[in-house]
């Protein structure tokens, strides 16, 4: 049997890209998988379409930027689970743009929901799952979160912050309570976080590579390839690019 079956998963930022491709994914291999975001409706057709296909899913309207939203998922979670095995921060946004700029309310927005937003999801769920003494925290940076490109130092600190976040958490937890922490740093993804962007410059840029990326399909069967391995093997990182960049 697969380490991901009946695992409860609960997954950020799942109404597109990586994160509905994740839920799809994982439902398909057996988990009952928790997606939370907050464009509802889309959560729901998602959720139709796992459980046509005879998989376990449920949505929860959320917003990572609240601390209580995040709460309130677990609370969710738990009424109808049980546990939670796993946690997914995907959620995340990428209004990139050069520093000069100053668009100082995507920036904050940007820390606001990728790097507040994993903090948050850290906060409602790790006494959870130190009470269960297993658990899995997945945390989606980047390829930025590695290394910066002209227009892209604030997304790329937070991707920084993320790795820091996934890795500090790993060396805190894993050898004490057992809860694994792995870090996933996609490359250039074919999703709609480019929509994000406000920048016309920015806008040019991603116009020219965005067809060049890979499908979400690839980086969600990384996540499930670091569940699916047995508890005592944590998948610390992986890096998944596109092959044309
Ligand atoms: P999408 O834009 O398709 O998905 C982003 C998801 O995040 C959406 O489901 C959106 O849902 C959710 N989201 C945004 N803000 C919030 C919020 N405040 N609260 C809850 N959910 C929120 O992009 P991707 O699938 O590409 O992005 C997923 C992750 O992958 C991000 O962390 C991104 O930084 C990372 N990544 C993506 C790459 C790429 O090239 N696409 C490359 C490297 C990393 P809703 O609007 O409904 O709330």
């Amino acid at each position: 049997m697969e380490n991901i079956q009946h695992k409860v998963v609960i997954i950020t930022g799942a109404s597109s890209g990586i994160g509905e491709a994740t839920a799809k994914l994982l439902a398909e291999k057996g988990a009952k998988v928790v997606l939370a975001a907050r464009r509802e409706e889309r959560l729901h057709a998602i959720v139709n379409e796992i459980k046509a296909s005879g998989g376990e899913a449920f949505a929860v309207k959320a917003d990572v930027v609240s601390a209580e939203d995040m709460q309130n998922v677990v609370k969710l979670a738990l009424g109808e689970y049980g546990r939670i095995d796993v946690w997914v921060n995907n959620a995340g946004i990428m209004p990139s743009s050069r520093m000069n700029e100053l668009r100082v309310e995507e920036w904050d927005q940007m820390i606001d929901v990728n790097i507040k937003g994993v903090l948050y999801s850290i906060a409602a769920v790790l006494p959870v799952m130190r009470e269960q003494e297993s658990g899995h925290i997945i945390n989606l940076s980047s390829t930025s979160g590695y290394q910066v490109s002209p227009t892209s130092a604030v997304y790329a600190a937070t991707k920084f912050a993320v790795r820091a976040i996934s890795e500090g958490l790993r060396l805190e937890e894993s050898a004490t309570s057992g809860i694994r922490s792995t870090l996933i740093a996609p490359g250039l993804t074919k999703t709609e976080l480019f929509d994000s962007i406000t920048s016309p410059e920015v806008q040019a840029m991603a116009n020219q590579i965005s067809g060049m990326g890979i499908s979400p399909n690839g980086i969600a069967r990384a996540i499930a390839f670091a569940i699916n391995e047995p508890d005592d093997t944590l998948i610390s990182e992986i890096m998944v690019r596109p092959t044309a960049l």
